[in-house]
């Protein structure tokens, strides 16, 4: 039925205009800036290639697309309450921390700096919110939410640029009212706009903004549309890893955080999500230093702890939304129509219904541990082996589980350096990015600064861009 709504079959089976398309398609990335480091050599930009793309935009209804839209300025305002609920943290991960030592060691640092006490009011949250439309039958499809993202949520950049890639390849297909309808889409500026209050209220204007990155930096480029933005403002941005914030930071008497002789008024973490990213003491002892100092750290430790995935199964358990808004059921409203099922796996009668129920149907769920970046989901058998193995003890709360989501799978060429082009069935995630800036309990901005479309084959069922597995999209609405 969405067919219609998208590319038709005279276009996707051409082969003679694909070719042609996707040749158009690689030189309009590149020149619009759509790039990535090689494989080969993620740390020189000598050669480079397109970061991986759609061909064709993906139809999205306008309904959901607003909807998600909608709800993003209610997921910061959530976050940031989180962040701020030192009990409600505690007991949330109560049962993580107990067997997974990558969180139990952010919440050491988390609890550490509540006992120094915070030396920062201001707070500068940038995420992203990421949905799937699940589609029943012949049910209208509704958002779903896969996770939020509250650290180092990436693609803000390069998803500025791809619009007007995609415009330009329905232009030469001949269709012009399809590529009238491809949306304008800043986040990179959005995100930027934050970052850069930010850096104003800390209030120092030699005071630089450091954004902590990987050893391995192929997705660079996404990040620098960010940089730039902050360039344009005659805002220095400086580019660290941990362990250069380890050899050359320090802090002053009153807690102000120095690298190399440089004043830091912002971090900005687009690393440090995953245990990989810790390559030793160091780095710890690194993003220990950072957060106890009185630059502003994007995010701090606790709202990174708010974005943890048993966080998000936490709220779905009834009341406990309606806590963070005492006086806004609205809000309530909005931000739970767009929970999928979530089940504890805790050790009690809860849980253990959770684990008869998943392995009386293990299709209709996902289990996820409790990671982020990609490819640690476990579905369909393998959920089954992973459970019998752990049901009976407290190895399971290192897990969530979750419904399924099943959108309706797209057909379409998905653009990748080195690989032929070949027409797939896909399936789409949408992402919307948030900014917002606090200073003490004062909101200075609470913003939905843009939108992301990553699409995938559906032969895969976990994985981003960066993992190799999806490709960067834009909505066409209907
Ligand atoms: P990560 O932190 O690794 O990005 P996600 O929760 O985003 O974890 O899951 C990774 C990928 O797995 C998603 O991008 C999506 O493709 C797939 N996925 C996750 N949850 C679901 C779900 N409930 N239903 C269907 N697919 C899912
Ligand atoms: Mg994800």
């Amino acid at each position: 039925m969405r067919m219609a709504q998208g590319i038709p079959d005279e276009v996707l089976m051409n082969s003679a205009l694909i070719k042609e398309l996707a040749e158009g398609a690689k030189d309009s990335a590149v020149t619009q800036g759509v790039l990535m480091r090689l494989q080969e050599t993620p740390n020189s930009s000598e050669v480079v290639s397109f970061a991986p793309f759609t061909l064709f935009p993906t139809p999205v209804p306008k309904a959901v697309f607003s909807q998600a839209l909608a709800v993003q300025t209610h997921y910061n305002t959530l976050v940031d309450k989180i962040s701020q609920d030192a009990d409600f943290l505690q007991e949330a991960l109560a049962s993580t921390i107990a067997v997974d030592d990558f969180t139990a060691r952010l919440f050491k640092i988390h609890q550490q700096i509540l006992k120094e006490g915070r030396s920062q009011s201001i707070v500068l949250g940038l995420n992203r919110s990421d949905y799937m439309l699940d589609q029943r039958e012949n049910d209208t499809p509704s958002l779903k939410q896969i996770e939020i993202n509250t650290i180092a949520a990436s693609f803000g950049g390069l998803s500025s640029r791809t619009p007007d890639v995609h415009r330009h390849i329905l232009k030469m297909a001949g269709r012009l009212e399809e590529s009238e309808r491809i949306l304008d889409n800043n986040p990179a500026a959005g995100l930027a706009r934050a970052i850069a209050k930010a850096w104003e209220l800390y209030g120092s204007e030699k005071a630089v903004i450091v954004f902590l990155v990987e050893d391995v930096q192929r997705n660079i480029f996404d990040q620098r549309f960010v940089e730039y933005e902050l360039w344009k403002r005659n805002i220095h941005v400086i580019r660290l890893r941990f362990e250069d914030v380890f050899k050359a930071g320090s802090l002053d008497q009153d807690k102000r955080l120095f690298v190399d002789g440089k004043e830091v008024a912002v971090v900005y973490f687009r690393n440090g999500y995953m245990p990989d990213n810790y390559t030793s003491e160091q780095s710890w002892d690194a993003r220990l230093l950072m957060e106890r100092s009185r630059a502003v750290k994007c995010p701090d430790i606790s709202t990174h702890l708010a974005g943890t995935k048993k966080v998000q199964q936490v709220l779905a358990r009834p009341g406990v939304l309606d806590r963070f808004f005492p006086d806004q059921p609205q809000a309530v409203q909005q931000i739970r129509a767009t929970f999928a099922g979530l089940y504890t796996l805790d050790m009690g009668p809860e849980g253990d219904k959770t684990v008869s129920m998943a392995l009386a149907a293990p299709e209709r769920f996902v289990l996820k541990p409790q990671r982020e970046g990609g490819g640690n989901n476990i579905y369909g058998s393998e959920i089954c082996q992973v459970l019998e193995q752990v049901k009976e003890s407290t190895g399971r709360t290192a897990y969530i589980l979750m419904d399924k989501i099943h959108p309706t799978p797209v057909r379409n060429y998905l653009m990748r350096q080195g690989s032929p082009l070949k027409l797939s069935n896909c399936l789409s995630e949408l992402g919307v990015f948030g900014a917002y800036v606090r200073q003490g309990k004062d909101m200075v901005t609470n913003e939905c600064v843009g939108h992301l479309l990553r699409t995938k084959s559906s032969e895969h069922s976990d994985g981003g861009v960066s993992a190799g597995v999806a490709v960067l999209d834009n909505p066409l609405l209907f």
